[in-house]
């Protein structure tokens, strides 16, 4: 091909013959019987082939022209019609063959595609490609007919054996079937085959990643000793036996001398934090530190409030290691036994080397380079958490190669949140609502509207939001207002205060989203609902619901007809349940896995032909077998290696 063709091909990544033979079709036409001409029927979508005749061109009116050919076969002859395509007319020499697919309309042939030499857009199961701007769509058909032959020259990375056994079609043949399949179901198994090769390599990966850590060394700890059992009786309540059985579950890990890699799943409120804290505190018991590393320093912040307490009546000290600290205050929380901080401050203010359980929370995997950092000597047994359940489809791909626990139920006792949803007109009837519950002696939150990616215009609207309804809903109410610029001490002071009751009602940004835990908190108004994200609403929701009283959460927005279908979609889920692993999953349905997990790891769901929702049976499919592949020497290591290598976005 030419050069103007070559870079328009390479504007939508194709650059070689195997990428244009890896381009699978968006779709494909349906199949349409081929007709003689004299047994044409009216509307009825069929195929026709002749030769032209003679052609005309005619401009009723501007803008409008009309190519008219007459196609002749043996059965007789019929005008065809285009609209708007005047450059055709010189090509429709008569004597020239040609196809067309369209149908019969008041005596005439109205065409909607035509061939003229192969079959390829008349075809049935037409392959539709997505195409650009500059390419159309006829002509990456061309090219992709063109290179077709090289398809069954695609060796077949996956082991001999595995298709057969799994009834599938060889590489070869699936990429030939994708583009031009004899039936949709020929293109669907087609399309399989290559979404297995797309997810085995990624689970082998994964696998394999999982056996090379049993090389590297961490500290195998003594068994639980007498600070957990302290813990256990400091805590104001009894474990549930989903917080039991992640312990016993990374108890099991501790005792290995190699590094645990476990996530740790568990709904909004399942109690996730003391099983975090008795993982820190197996590492401080056994004469080592624990770290927990948060992505912000907002969110260690939070964290540290709610584990310090504990920390301080078991007597084990506890540090905050934050930026704005002085360096010897840093130092000294650096030196903590429990470590609270940044991942970036604590791999520069800790000694990793004493580091026996680093607690990583959120979604934020260890890249290379942190990685390296620590492995020094030993590695530190690592829990992953995150504030939210993950899809099983994600969990199985970002965070496959991790041993998981799940803590399935919420403590007892608990009452499912009730949620509404109230237009922006009716919201002062949600704050009568408020007050009933004030006077009832219970406490609130009212969520202030996102309004900027900035921390401190955030924090200046919520406080000035907190003053308008100190006048006005909220008036002769006792009013804190919370938000990300108070420093830790403030923010301590305020939380206190609003735990002993001494504040009738917290507003705030969504820093309130983790680690604020108060059960007198019945009722929370989340002001402009449709903004924030539906794994954020869960999570805010979550701040209720902590103790044994019904509680409720009311989500306000503009009306129903002023928002976008996904914030309807949002809102409505949320009103119809409380279970976050179903909203994660209608989450991954609205927004896709790239945006659910943010673009450092989205080249991992980056899926040409597997679709992550839909084929959750062949990704479990490939997790399964992906065991037995780990020593599997082959062409498919080339393609580990690109996706999951040093380097890689994975690593
Ligand atoms: P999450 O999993 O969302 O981080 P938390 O750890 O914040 O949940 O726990 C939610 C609330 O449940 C907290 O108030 C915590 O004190 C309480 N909690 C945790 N475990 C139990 C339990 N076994 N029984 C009763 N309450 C519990
Ligand atoms: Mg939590």
């Amino acid at each position: 091909m030419g050069p103007t063709a070559a870079r328009r091909l390479g504007k939508l990544g194709l650059h070689t013959i195997e990428d244009l033979l890896a381009h699978a079709p968006r779709r494909y036409e349906s199949a349409a019987p081929e007709r003689r001409i004299a047994d044409l029927l009216a509307e009825e979508e069929v195929a026709i082939a002749g030769v032209v005749k003679n052609v005309t061109v005619r401009r009723p009116r501007r803008r409008l022209a009309i190519v008219k050919a007459r196609i002749h076969d043996d059965s007789g002859d019929i005008p065809a019609i285009w609209f708007n395509q005047e450059w055709l007319a010189t090509k429709l020499v008569p004597g020239t063959p040609i196809r067309l697919r369209g149908r019969l309309q008041r005596g005439e042939f109205q065409v909607r595609a035509y061939d003229l030499g192969d079959a390829l857009a008349t075809a049935d199961f037409a392959p539709v490609y997505p195409a650009g701007e500059e390419l159309t769509p006829q002509r990456l058909r061309a090219l992709i007919d063109q290179v077709l032959p090289f398809a069954r020259a695609v060796p077949d990375p996956l082991p001999a054996g595995l298709c057969p056994r799994l009834e599938l079609p060889i590489k070869g043949d699936a990429l030939h079937a994708i583009h031009q399949p004899r039936s949709l179901d020929e293109a669907a198994a087609a399309r399989r085959r290559l979404a297995l090769e797309e997810l085995l390599v990624l689970q082998v990966g994964l696998a394999r990643r999982r056996r090379e850590r049993e090389d590297d060394v961490a500290r195998a700890l003594p068994s639980p000793g007498k600070l957990v059992g302290a813990l256990r009786a400091v805590l104001p309540f009894r474990l549930t036996s989903g917080q039991e059985q992640a312990i016993s579950e990374l108890d099991a890990d501790l005792e290995r001398a190699v590094p645990m890699e476990r996530l740790l799943q568990g709904d909004v409120g399942s109690g996730k934090t003391a099983v975090a804290l008795y993982a820190l505190l197996r590492a401080v018991e056994a004469g080592f530190r624990g770290a927990l590393m948060a992505p912000t320093e907002t969110l260690a912040e939070q964290h540290f409030l709610t584990l310090e307490s504990f920390c301080t009546q078991l007597g084990v000290t506890c540090g905050l290691l934050t930026s704005s600290a002085g360096k010897r205050d840093r130092e000294q929380a650096a030196g903590a036994a429990v470590v609270i901080g940044t991942h970036a401050l604590i791999q520069a203010g800790v000694d990793l080397g004493q580091l026996a359980v680093a607690v990583v929370d959120e979604q934020h995997r260890f890249g290379v380079e942190q990685r390296k950092a620590l492995s020094a000597e030993t590695r530190p047994h690592t829990l992953h958490m995150t504030a939210t359940p993950i899809p099983r489809t994600l969990a199985l791909t970002v965070y496959g190669d991790l041993s998981v626990s799940e803590i399935a139920e919420l403590p007892a006792g608990r009452r499912p949140i009730v949620t509404s949803w109230v237009t922006a007109e009716r919201s002062s009837e949600a704050y009568r609502r408020l007050r009933r519950h004030l006077e009832a002696g219970r406490q609130a939150y009212v969520v202030c509207p996102l309004v900027s990616e900035s921390v401190a215009i955030e924090a200046r609207a919520a406080e000035q939001e907190a003053e308008r309804l100190q006048r006005a809903e909220l008036r002769g109410l006792r009013v804190g207002c919370m938000h990300g610029q108070l420093r830790p001490a403030e923010r301590r002071d305020l939380m206190a205060r609003f735990k002993a009751g001494e504040l009738d009602v917290l507003v705030a940004t969504t820093v309130i989203e983790v680690g604020v835990d108060v059960a007198n908190a019945t009722i929370m108004i989340v002001q402009e609902a449709d903004r924030f994200g539906l794994a954020q609403l869960h999570q805010l929701r979550g701040r209720v619901g902590r103790g044994a009283e019904q509680s409720y959460c009311l989500l306000v927005s503009r009306p129903k007809e002023e928002l976008t279908e996904t914030a309807v979609a949002r809102l409505e889920a949320l009103v119809e349940t409380v279970d976050g692993f179903q909203l994660a999953e209608v989450d991954l349905e609205l927004r896709g896995a790239g945006e659910l997990l943010g673009t450092r790891q989205s080249g991992l769901t980056d899926f040409r032909y597997a679709r992550l929702v839909a084929d959750r049976p062949l990704l479990e499919l490939a997790h399964a077998e992906a065991d037995a592949l780990v020593g599997y020497e082959g062409p498919l290591n080339d393609e580990i290696d690109a996706l999951i290598g040093d380097d890689s976005q994975l690593a």
